[in-house]
C-alpha cells in the first residue's frame, strides 16, 4: 500500500489510521484482511497494515515493524496489553477489567475484557475477524493472579461498527461453557451478576468502575437519597445502596437491565426496603420529579451515547444540556451531580461549556468537585486520541 505524497503525516506521529483518500495505489491483489506493507510515495517503510477495502477506514497499522503477524506477534501484543494493567494490581478484589483496548493498546479492532474466570473478546475489524483463531489460541493460554484459565471465552462480535468493515454480527460461546444464569464477578468488593452473551458491551459499563468507587463514598451517600439515571443493570446503585444511601432510586427504559439492578444491589446489601426501581425514560421521569417537587441530595446522570457521528453534535448538545437542566432543578442546594458524556465527539471542553450552560439556565451555580474520566484500564494512546471518550464531573450544586 503506497500512500499519497504528504499523506504519512498521520503515521509518522503513529495514528494508526489510513483512511481511503490517503492511498496512492495498492501493489499486488490483496484480499480483505491480508496484511500489505505500508510506504511513503518514496518508498521510505511505515509499518504493517489489515486491508479492508470496504471500510473508509482502509488499513490499520498492527506493527510499527517489518514483521509476520504470526503467532509471535499475537502472543506479544496481547501480553504486553494485558501486562500494561498490571500496575493497576487490581486482582483479587476486582476480576471484572478490561485486558486490550484496541487502538488505545496498539492493536486496532481487538477488545477483550475478563470477568473472574471468563473472558469476552470483540473483532471490530476485517483484520482482526480473519485471525480470530490465533488470538484465541492466545487468550486461552493467558494466567492471572488469583484465578485459573480462563474457564470459557466468549464473542461478542455485535457492535454495529462490524457494518462498516463489511461484516455480519455475531455472538457466542467460543470455547469453554457458562453457566445458563449468568456469572458473578467482583468490581471493589462488590458483586455484580453479568450476561456476557446478551448484556450491553461485553456485559458491563467496565469503564465506570472508578467513577462508581467515587460515588460509594459514605462522605457523599450515606443517608442520602440517590437518583441514579440510565441505571443498566445497577452498578452506581449498588455502591450508593452499600453505603448507606437512605434511598436509591434506579431509573431505566430496560426492564432486564432493571432486574438484574435489583439483585445486585440486593446481593450486596440485603436489607434495602426504599429503594425503587423504575422502568421508564429518564426525561419524562425527570420532568415527573419537577412537577411534584420531589428532590434529591445526589444524582447520577449517565447516558448512552447521544452522538454517533458529526451530524448528531447540535442534537446531542440539546439532549445533554436537557438532562443536566432537569437534574439541577431537582437536586437539594449544597446536592452533588455526577454527570457524564461517553460521546467521543463531545470533547471534555465542549460538555464543560454543556454543563455550565445548563447550571445557568437552571438559575443555579455549580463548583466541579472532580474532572472524571474512564477508568485506567480503558487506556488512552497519546497517538490515538479519539480513544478518550468518557468524560464527567462531580459537581456540588448551589
Ligand atoms: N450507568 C450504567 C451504564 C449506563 S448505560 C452503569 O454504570 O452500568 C445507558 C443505559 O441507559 C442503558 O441501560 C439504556 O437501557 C438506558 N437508556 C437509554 N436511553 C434511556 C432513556 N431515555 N431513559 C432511560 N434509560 C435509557
Amino acid at each position: 500500500m503506497v500512500l499519497k505524497k504528504g499523506r504519512e503525516k498521520p503515521l509518522l506521529n503513529r495514528h494508526p489510521w489510513i483512511f481511503s483518500g490517503a492511498i496512492e495505489r495498492i501493489e499486488g491483489d490483496p484480499k480483505a484482511g491480508d496484511a500489505v506493507y505500508v510506504t511513503t510515495l518514496k518508498g521510505d517503510f511505515m509499518g504493517v497494515a489489515v486491508f479492508n477495502p470496504v471500510s473508509q477506514i482502509t488499513g490499520r497499522i498492527m506493527s510499527w515493524q517489518d514483521q509476520d503477524l504470526d503467532d509471535d506477534y499475537w502472543h506479544d501484543a496481547i501480553h504486553q496489553s494485558v501486562n500494561r494493567r498490571a500496575w493497576l494490581n487490581l486482582e483479587p478484589n476486582t476480576n471484572g477489567y478490561r485486558l486490550i483496548n484496541a487502538e488505545s493498546d496498539g492493536i486496532p479492532g481487538l477488545i477483550v475484557d475478563k470477568y473472574d474466570d471468563y473472558l469476552v473478546f470483540q473483532c471490530l475489524t476485517k483484520g482482526i475477524d480473519v485471525r480470530k483463531d490465533q488470538i484465541l489460541s492466545q487468550l486461552q493460554n493467558l494466567t492471572f493472579p488469583n484465578s485459573n484459565q480462563p474457564k470459557a471465552i466468549v464473542e461478542r462480535s455485535d457492535a454495529g461498527v462490524r457494518k462498516k468493515e463489511g461484516l455480519a454480527q455475531t455472538s457466542g460461546i467460543a470455547s469453554g461453557s457458562i453457566p445458563d444464569d449468568g456469572i458473578w464477578f467482583l468490581e471493589n468488593d462488590l458483586s455484580f451478576k453479568v450476561d456476557l452473551l446478551n448484556g450491553h458491551k461485553s456485559g458491563f459499563y467496565l469503564d465506570q468502575r472508578d467513577n462508581r468507587q467515587l460515588l460509594g463514598l459514605k462522605s457523599l451517600v450515606e443517608g442520602k437519597r440517590v437518583l441514579n439515571c440510565f441505571a443498566y443493570t445497577g452498578g452506581f446503585s449498588a455502591y450508593a445502596a452499600h453505603s448507606d444511601a437512605s434511598q436509591v432510586i434506579s431509573v431505566d427504559t430496560s426492564i432486564p437491565s432493571l432486574e438484574l439492578a435489583e439483585q445486585n444491589v440486593l446481593k450486596n446489601t440485603p436489607n434495602r426496603p426504599n429503594d425503587e426501581f423504575i422502568a421508564g425514560n429518564v426525561f419524562d421521569v425527570l420532568r415527573h420529579y419537577q412537577e411534584h417537587d420531589e428532590q434529591f441530595d445526589v444524582i447520577v446522570l449517565d447516558p448512552p451515547k447521544f452522538a454517533h457521528s458529526a451530524k448528531d453534535i447540535n442534537k446531542a448538545t440539546r439532549g445533554y444540556r436537557d438532562i443536566n437542566l432537569l437534574g439541577m432543578d431537582i437536586l437539594r442546594p449544597g446536592g452533588k451531580l455526577l454527570t457524564f458524556s461517553c460521546s467521543g465527539l463531545i470533547s471534555a471542553d465542549l460538555f464543560q461549556k454543556i454543563v455550565f450552560g445548563a447550571t445557568v439556565d437552571a438559575n443555579r451555580q455549580a463548583t466541579i468537585l472532580k474532572s472524571l474520566h474512564q477508568s485506567a484500564d480503558h487506556t488512552v494512546s497519546m497517538h490515538f486520541p479519539e480513544g478518550y471518550y468518557l468524560k464527567g464531573f462531580l459537581l456540588e450544586v448551589q
